[in-house]
């Protein structure tokens, strides 16, 4: 099976060794035959990387002076990429004689990344060196905005957030603190912060990027998020440009290839031929929106051809459930819930869904084959594509998980987990309970499902006075660029009575910074503290990221005290920043808030950052005997280890059907399991399942198992969505006037080297990607009688953008795609900064709502102490795009829909490129428009929100119920 006789030039490349021999027995057989990398082989993979013995005095040749033998002598120190979640492993090498972080490259200790990297990971190098970053705290001179800065001491910046954090505490103020972030990094180092000073003070960025895909899957399983295990694999199916974007791509990435290597074959839906879907075996080119369609055709075909898994269907679904609620009149028999879901999804077939999405019911027919095949072994993944982009796009997500299910492939080798069963949870020193307060302006009533904060909403719920926000941090977080309505944003933060104090905790200016009071200049990849785990494939790993030339200081025996002293300038770290920060609002102990930050090891002392470490490290399963048989000793030795290798791999990869786990004597005391579904309860809360006679632990649902029906769905007021639906998109065929230029805009993808809005400090990224095209088939350009390089003017719901069209055939007919992370921009009076990649720009508001934005000039070459700043050859740095946008928050999962019906139109003799305009009354109105599609709280008892749903930094249970004043 899937064996290709060798070509001539294979044979011979294969014989000498220059390609590694794909044709040997056995290599492309599954099951039995599954080729494996052995122990040697591996080993093989790493040896270009420098022996972990010689890390502390490396030698190489000095590349830069080549063909002299120069020699240099390195420290290697390993930590983690920032550039995106998935926290690969890096290495940096300081250069021992003049102290500096000369390059990074990859850990090969990582069990994630092993040794590699994406493009981004090495261009860590750019961003430590880059000449405008920022190296000092600085305050704000004159009004918000106006772009005047000074510099001001750490203590300064301190003292004064401190006085006004706990005044807001002092008063009940709590909900007017709120800690915002946009690439998070630690793992629940903030929630130990937030809930230590008692607030209900968490809002992401997830809104705008994951939380439709992720309430998809939790409405089936309790858990949000996929783990393919794309190595094992057989068939695996990607609702993305996985391979190359996305998160945890690079080390998903691999996998799949290695997953191909052994005969896997690898389909992708996308409306654009993106690098993955080119190398893919299968593209579906989707009309957007309508994934779920097809995804609904391949399960009634795998359902009416008997391809299913019987038993896991019959014994983790509630499917019992299912029929008494929606069939009554039929016996409960598994026959009878089969033939039921025929006939729910009858009239999903292929040709249906080649109609609704333009993928040819052929391919559809066959790729339902191939999965069926693969059975258990079908990997899947979605994550925002189709999942970020449409009203109901959560859907997609729960459909493509309902083939995972019929398959019987979750959590199965080869199969798809739930991302917390391959992710290290830490245990914190004096953990703080949950906090006695219910933030509205991050859980609104109104989105009661919402997987996430409406943070895109906060700016309009600001302008229409729900509340402020007395203190705001922004971390790595640039809404008024990355979000939609970004000009709605600008005018919120430059109102004090809306925004009290922003304080920017950034690494590198961005167009949010421009509008803060304090900006504190945060470390990158090298310089800062963090623990990462992610669910990368069938092991469950922790990672390390550690500030490099603090940790080369000690071992040179000249240790420092605090991270900003051993990092360039005065740059710091949130986890430092955030302990002092929690110490000065409560100096003397009597808030209450100050033990949790005290030392475990040192009662009625500050805990510092090693300690904080290693109270999780130690407690890490087999990580004090690692660290022993590797020689470390005394108090600080698991700490020790992590600071040497950067990683440690805790479970290897038998984490399969952990559902099937059985529930221990001492936790069956006291249980009641119920007669009607078998659920096993303790105090009311149900703990597990009876399944085939034995006390499963299940899945974190009610029924513990697959919801194929969700009561929960009818008890929210969506009984239309009771089971895996397909849902119309908000840019639907139907609803496009083609006849007035209406077309989709895909606004969602990114070119692979490009990090959100950090890119504009990374050299290397930006001269590969500096540009932002309208993407057109040529049978639309045709029509239009554009060439690639005219302009295009987008008019969007609140306003237009013009940008130039790239003519290309890897466009779905009838759709267009601009990508983001190109287009920043800086205004003349801002502070210089990433101009690698930032447009010089005119803003202008009419005092009425009307924005405007003309680009003065594009990027230029400049003087600095980087000599390449003078050789920068592109001018163009593209659109900014997300700012034309409304806001569009699906009202169940809450997700902002990303893509956008716009009207594409030739501009006016006087129109420029770049030129953008918005009104930002109409996004007001917008955001109305969508608010009144929501079905509010309170939900049975008066809840806020379904009590089995996870939620960030999860309140106390007492504040789930909302009071009777407050309906
Ligand atoms: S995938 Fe690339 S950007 Fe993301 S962490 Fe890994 S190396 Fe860094």
């Amino acid at each position: 099976m899937g064996y290709k006789k060798p070509s001539f030039i294979e044979n011979i490349a294969e014989k000498l060794g220059i390609i590694p021999n794909l044709h040997k027995e056995g290599y492309q057989e599954f099951d039995g035959d599954m080729r494996q990398f052995s122990d040697e082989e591996v080993a093989q993979l790493y040896e270009n990387f420098p022996p972990p013995e010689k890390w502390d005095n490396w030698v190489e040749y000095n590349p830069k002076v080549w063909p002299k033998k120069e020699k240099k002598t390195y420290q290697i120190i390993p930590t983690t990429c920032f550039n995106c979640e998935s926290a690969c492993g890096l290495t940096a090498f300081i250069d021992k004689e003049t102290q500096e972080v000369k390059k990074f490259e990859g850990n090969p200790f990582h069990p994630g990344s092993r040794g590699r990297n994406c493009a981004k990971g090495p261009a860590s190098i750019n961003q430590v060196t880059d000449p405008d970053r920022i190296l000092f705290p600085l305050k704000r001179k004159g009004k918000r905005g106006d772009g005047e800065w000074e510099r001001v001491s750490w203590d300064d910046a301190l003292d004064t957030i401190a006085a006004r954090i706990r005044k807001a505490i002092l008063e009940d103020r709590h909900n007017e603190i709120a800690y915002h972030v946009g690439r998070p990094g630690n793992e629940k180092f903030m929630n130990w912060i937030l809930q230590g000073w008692g607030i209900d003070g968490h809002n992401s960025h997830t809104n705008i990027c994951s939380s439709g895909a992720r309430f998809g899957y939790n409405l089936w399983y309790g858990y949000d998020r996929p783990s393919p295990d794309h190595a094992e694999a057989k068939f695996i199916l990607l609702i993305s440009a996985h391979l190359e974007s996305g998160h945890y791509f690079n080390p998903h990435a691999q996998r799949i290839i290695e997953g191909k290597m052994k005969g896997a074959k690898l389909a992708t839906m996308d409306p654009r031929l993106s690098n993955t879907a080119s190398m893919s075996d299968y593209w579906l080119p989707s009309y957007p929106g309508t994934e779920a369609a097809v995804l609904l055709a391949m399960a009634l075909i795998i359902l009416e051809e008997g391809l299913y898994n019987r038993d896991y269907l019959e014994n983790w679904t509630n499917w019992r459930e299912y029929l008494q609620a929606r069939h009554s009149d039929k016996e409960i028999s598994f026959e009878n819930y089969i033939a039921a879901m025929i006939d729910e999804y009858k009239e999903f077939t292929p040709e249906y869904a080649e109609k609704e999405s333009g993928v040819k019911a052929e391919m559809i027919i066959e790729i339902a084959h191939k999965i069926g095949e693969a059975g258990e072994r079908f990997a899947s993944h979605n994550w925002r594509a189709a999942g970020a982009s449409n009203l109901g796009g959560w859907a997609v997500a729960r459909c493509l998980h309902f083939l995972t299910v019929l398959t019987g492939a979750v959590g199965a080798k080869g199969g798809t987990s739930p991302n917390s069963w391959n992710k290290f949870k830490p245990t914190q020193p004096n953990p703080p309970a949950p906090q006695k307060k219910w933030n509205e302006l991050h859980f609104p009533k109104e989105y009661p499902l919402a997987f996430f904060e409406m943070s895109q909403l906060l700016p309009h719920f600001l302008k229409e006075g729900r509340g402020k926000m007395d203190v705001y941090f922004s971390r790595v977080f640039n809404p008024v660029w990355t979000y939609p309505d970004g000009f709605t944003w600008m005018e919120m933060f430059s109102d004090e009575s809306k925004f009290g104090l922003h304080a920017a905790l950034t690494p590198t200016w961005n167009e949010t910074a421009f509008y803060a009071d304090f900006v504190l200049p945060m470390g990158l990849a090298s310089e800062r503290h963090d623990l990462n785990s992610y669910a990368t494939h069938g092991g469950t790993w922790v990672a390390f990221r550690q500030p490099v030339l603090r940790e080369a200081a000690r071992r040179n025996g000249n240790p420092v005290k605090l991270t900003y002293e051993a990092n360039p300038g005065e740059v710091w770290e949130e986890d430092e920043f955030f302990i002092e920060l929690s110490w000065r609002i409560d100096p003397d102990g009597s808030m209450g808030i100050r033990k949790t930050f005290e030392s475990p090891y040192r009662p009625g002392e500050k805990i510092t950052i090693d300690e904080y470490y290693q109270y999780i490290f130690e407690r890490i399963k087999g990580l004090n005997e690692v660290a022993k048989a590797d020689g470390f000793t005394g108090q600080f030795a698991a700490l020790e280890y992590m600071k040497k290798y950067g990683a440690y791999e805790i479970e290897k990869g038998e984490s399969y059907k952990m559902n099937e786990n059985l529930l221990s004597e001492e936790q069956l005391k006291g249980t009641k399991v119920d007669p009607k579904n078998d659920v096993i309860s303790k105090k009311g809360k149900p703990i597990g399942v009876m399944v085939n006679g034995k006390p499963c632990v299940g899945f974190p649902t009610p029924s513990r198992k697959n919801e194929f029906y969700s009561q929960t769905m009818v008890d929210w007021k969506w009984p239309e969505y009771a089971t895996p639906t397909y849902i119309k998109s908000h840019i639907h065929n139907d609803v496009l006037d083609k006849s007035k230029g209406e077309y989709v805009l895909v606004p969602t993808f990114r070119l692979p080297t490009l990090i959100h809005s950090r890119s504009g400090n990374a050299k290397w990224l930006v001269e590969i990607s500096n540009r932002n095209p309208i993407w057109m088939h040529p049978d639309d350009a045709k029509k239009w009688d554009f060439q690639t390089g005219d302009l295009v003017k987008l008019n969007t719901d609140i306003g237009y953008f013009i940008d130039k069209v790239w003519v290309t055939q890897s466009m779905k007919p009838g759709v267009v795609a601009c990508s983001h992370h190109i287009g920043r921009w800086r205004r003349p009076q801002d502070k210089t900064g990433n101009r690698w990649a930032t447009n010089t720009v005119n803003i202008e508001g009419d005092g009425k709502g009307g924005w405007k934005m003309n680009t003065i000039s594009g990027i230029k070459p400049f003087e600095s102490s980087d000599k390449d700043s003078k050789r920068i050859f592109w001018k163009d740095g593209g659109v900014h795009q997300n700012i034309t946008h409304a806001v569009h928050p699906d009202p169940i999962s809450g997700m902002h829909t990303w893509h956008q019906r716009v009207r594409i139109e030739k501009p006016g003799k006087e129109e420029k490129y770049g030129d953008i305009f918005v009104d930002t009354n109409k996004s007001h109105e917008i955001y109305k428009e969508w608010l009144a599609m929501t079905r509010p709280a309170p939900g049975p008892n008066g809840e806020r929100r379904p009590l089995w749903f996870n939620r960030a930094f999860k309140p106390d249970e007492s504040v789930y119920y909302i009071d009777k004043k407050e309906e």
